[in-house]
C-alpha cells in the first residue's frame, strides 16, 4: 500500500492535541471523499495503531471508494478480517456507480461465496452492474427469496435493470407494484419504452411528469427520433426550449438527426444558429458530425463541407459522415479523394468508411475503384465485409453491365439474404436488358422463397417481357397471397418551416385543386417536351390510360407541384422521399426544371438528385 505507507509531512490528522483516537479517526474520515485526504487519515492511523479499528477500516475503504481509489478500497478490503456484507456494498456500489460492471459482480459473487447474505443496499449496488437478463433475473429470485424484493431502492433497481434489458413488460409490472415511484423508476420507464418503440406508453408517463428535467426530455425525443417520426422529435425539443430546460449536446444531436431525417433545411439552419449560441452544447466533434449529416441530407453539400473545414478535432465518424455526404450527391471523386486525405492523417477507415466509399464508386461506375477498394477492406485493413458492403458491391457490378459476376457475388454471400441486394440486381437486369439473366435470378428468388414484396414490380415486368405470362400470373398471386402491401411512397417539402406531406393521389391538402390544376399542367408540358408515360412501371391490371394517371399523381409529382405555386419563382425546390425515386417521376422532373427554370432538388432513399435545366447530377446513373 504506497500510499498509505508513504512518510508524509501533513500531521494535522493526528491533531495536535496528542494521540489520535479510534474514534476520532473514525469521525474525521466521515463523509471524506478527497483521495489526499484520505491517505493522509490512513496514514495517521496507521502511526497512532487504530488504522485497523474496525470503524476506522471501513471508513477508510469508504473514503478511498468515494474519492475513486478503487484499487486501496480493494486492498484494504482484502485484509479485513471477517467482513459484512456492509463492507462488500459500499466498494460494490463504488465499481457499479462507475461503469466497471465486472468488477462490481466479482466482488458481489466474492461476498456470496464467503455465505454472506446480501442485503437491500448490496442488491440495489449490484443490480445496476447486470447488462444481461438472465443475471438479472436471477439476482431478483434472490431478492425475491430473501424478502427484498418489495423494498423501494430493490425494486427501483431492478426496474432499471429490466428498463436497459429491454423487458418493458417486467419493469412494468415492478413500476404499477409501487405506490409511489420516485423519479428515477419513471425516467427508467419511460426510456424503456421510447427505446422500444411504444411511444404512447413514454409520451403518457412523459406528460404526467409534473417536472421534467433534461433526461426525460432526451429519452423522449430520442424515442421519436429513432421509431420514424422525426416531426415529432423536433416539434418536442422547440417545446422543451420554451419550457425553460436548456438542452445539452445529446439533446442537440437528437434534434439535428430529427431534422436530417425530414430533410428540412429551414429547422437545420436554425438549429445551427441555435448550437452557435447555446451556454450547454458546444460545437464539438460530436455535435459538429451532427451538423454535417442535417447538412448533406437537406440538401446542402456546401454547408457541410464548411461545417467540416471549420471542425478542430475531427474523427473518424465525421470523415465518415462527410464521404457519405459525397457519395449521397454524387460527388464520388471527392468521396474518394477524402479517403486518401484521412489516411494521410494517420485515421483508420471503419467499416462506415467503406460503405460510403462503395456508395460513392457505384453511383458513378467506378468498378475499377470499388472492386480495390472491397479488396482492401479485409486485406488492408482486417476489416470483415458485412452484408451492406456486399451490397453495395452487387449493385455497383450490377449497374455498371456485369450481371453475371453481381449473381456470383450475390450468391456467395453466406449472411442472411438482403433484399435490398436482390432488388438492386434486378433492377440492374431491367436497366442492361438482360431478360435471360434477369428470368434466372428471379426464378432463383421464386424457388428459394427469397421473394419479397419490393420485387414483385421487378420480377413481373422481366417475365412480361419476355412474354412469360403464366409467370406473371404466378407472381402476382404471390404477391396477393403474401398480404405484404408495399410500404407507400410518400413525398415531402418544407416551405416557410412547415412540413407538407404527400402521397399518390393525396387530396388531403387545403389548395389540393391548385395543385392539381398545375400538375395537369407540367404533365401537359412534359409530354409536349416529349415525355412518354412509363405505363410498364404500373403493375395492375389496368388500361393504358388508367395506368398514365396513376402515375401522373405520383407523390413526388405533387409535392412539386406544391413547391412550383407556394414558392417563389426562380428559388429552388426541396423534395424528400421515402423510396427509391421511380424513373417516371425522375423523367418528369427533369423536363420541369427545364421547363420552370427551377432548380429541383430531390432525395430519395438512397442519393440526391439535382436537376437543373432538364438534365440530372445523377447523370440517369442511379
Ligand atoms: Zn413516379
Ligand atoms: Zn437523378
Amino acid at each position: 500500500m504506497p500510499a498509505a505507507a508513504a512518510p508524509t509531512r501533513h500531521s494535522s490528522a493526528s491533531g495536535q492535541h496528542g494521540a489520535l483516537t479510534a474514534d476520532r479517526a473514525a469521525a474525521l474520515l466521515a463523509g471524506c471523499a478527497c483521495p489526499r485526504r484520505a491517505s493522509e487519515l490512513h496514514a495517521a492511523a496507521v502511526r497512532a495503531g487504530v488504522d485497523r479499528d474496525r470503524a476506522v477500516d471501513f471508513r477508510l475503504q469508504r473514503a478511498y471508494a468515494a474519492s475513486g481509489r478503487l484499487d486501496l478500497a480493494v486492498a484494504l478490503l482484502r485484509r479485513t478480517p471477517d467482513p459484512t456484507a456492509v463492507f462488500y456494498t459500499s466498494t460494490i456500489h463504488a465499481h457499479s456507480s462507475r461503469g466497471l460492471h465486472l468488477a462490481a459482480l466479482a466482488l458481489l459473487s466474492d461476498m456470496l461465496s464467503q455465505g454472506l447474505l446480501p442485503t437491500a443496499h448490496t442488491l440495489s449496488a449490484s443490480l445496476p452492474a447486470c447488462s444481461g437478463l438472465a443475471l438479472g433475473r436471477a439476482l431478483h429470485g434472490y431478492a425475491f427469496k430473501l424478502a427484498l424484493s418489495a423494498d423501494s431502492y430493490v425494486a427501483t433497481a431492478l426496474l432499471g435493470m429490466y428498463a436497459r434489458a429491454g423487458d418493458a413488460a417486467a419493469a412494468r409490472a415492478l413500476f404499477d407494484g409501487m405506490l409511489d415511484p420516485h423519479v428515477v423508476s419513471v425516467t427508467a420507464m419511460l426510456t424503456c419504452y421510447a427505446k422500444m418503440g411504444a411511444l404512447d406508453d413514454a409520451r403518457n408517463l412523459f406528460d404526467g411528469l409534473p417536472t421534467k428535467d433534461f433526461i426525460c426530455w432526451n429519452a423522449m425525443i430520442d424515442g421519436y427520433t429513432q421509431h420514424g417520426r422525426p416531426d415529432e422529435a423536433l416539434r418536442l425539443f422547440r417545446r422543451m426550449l420554451r419550457s425553460g430546460v436548456e438542452p445539452d449536446e445529446v439533446s442537440v444531436v437528437l434534434a439535428l438527426s430529427a431534422v436530417a431525417q425530414l430533410g428540412t433545411a429551414e429547422s437545420g439552419k436554425w438549429l445551427h444558429s441555435y448550437v452557435k449560441n447555446s451556454p450547454r452544447a458546444r460545437l464539438n466533434a460530436r455535435v459538429g458530425t451532427a451538423l454535417i449529416d442535417m447538412y448533406y441530407k437537406c440538401g446542402s453539400l456546401e454547408d457541410a463541407v464548411v461545417v467540416f473545414d471549420g471542425l478542430t478535432d475531427k474523427d473518424i465518424v465525421a470523415w465518415n459522415a462527410m464521404i457519405n455526404g459525397y457519395a449521397m450527391h454524387g460527388h464520388s471523386r471527392e468521396a474518394l479523394e477524402m479517403f486518401f486525405q484521412l489516411r494521410a492523417q494517420g485515421l483508420l477507415p471503419t467499416d462506415i468508411t467503406f460503405i460510403g466509399l462503395l456508395h460513392a464508386c457505384s453511383h458513378s461506375g467506378l468498378v475499377a475503384e470499388g472492386r480495390k477498394l472491397f479488396k482492401s477492406m479485409e486485406q488492408e485493413y482486417g476489416i470483415e465485409p458485412k452484408i451492406e458492403h456486399y451490397g453495395c458491391m452487387v449493385d455497383l457490378l450490377g449497374r455498371a453491365g456485369l450481371i453475371e459476376e453481381a449473381f456470383d457475388l450475390a450468391q456467395s454471400v453466406k449472411m442472411k439474404p438482403d433484399a435490398v441486394m436482390w432488388v438492386s440486381l434486378l433492377a440492374a437486369c431491367r436497366l442492361h436488358k438482360n431478360l435471360a439473366l434477369g428470368q434466372r435470378i428471379a426464378d432463383y428468388l421464386v424457388a428459394r422463397g427469397l421473394a419479397n414484396s419490393g420485387m414483385y414490380i421487378l420480377l413481373s415486368n422481366i417475365y412480361a417481357a419476355v412474354g412469360k405470362w403464366q409467370e406473371v400470373g404466378r407472381v402476382r398471386s404471390m404477391m396477393k397471397a403474401s398480404g405484404i402491401h408495399k410500404e407507400p411512397g410518400c413525398s415531402s417539402i418544407e416551405v416557410g418551416r412547415q412540413v407538407y406531406e404527400f402521397v399518390a393521389g393525396d387530396m388531403s391538402h387545403p389548395r389540393t385543386d391548385e395543385i392539381y390544376a398545375k400538375l395537369e399542367e407540367m404533365n401537359g408540358l412534359a409530354k409536349e417536351h416529349g415525355h412518354a408515360p412509363q405505363t410498364e412501371l404500373v403493375l395492375h391490371d389496368l388500361d393504358e390510360a388508367t395506368k398514365e394517371k396513376v402515375l401522373a399523381v405520383h407523390s413526388e409529382k405533387l409535392a412539386v407541384s406544391f413547391g412550383l405555386i407556394s414558392t417563389p419563382p426562380g428559388t429552388a425546390i426541396k423534395i424528400v422521399k421515402n423510396l427509391r425515386a421511380c424513373s417516371d417521376c425522375h423523367a418528369v422532373l427533369k423536363l420541369i426544371s427545364k421547363i420552370t427554370g427551377r432548380k429541383i432538388v430531390f432525395r430519395d432513399r438512397s442519393r440526391f438528385h439535382h436537376f437543373v435545366d432538364g438534365s440530372c447530377s445523377c447523370g440517369d446513373y442511379w
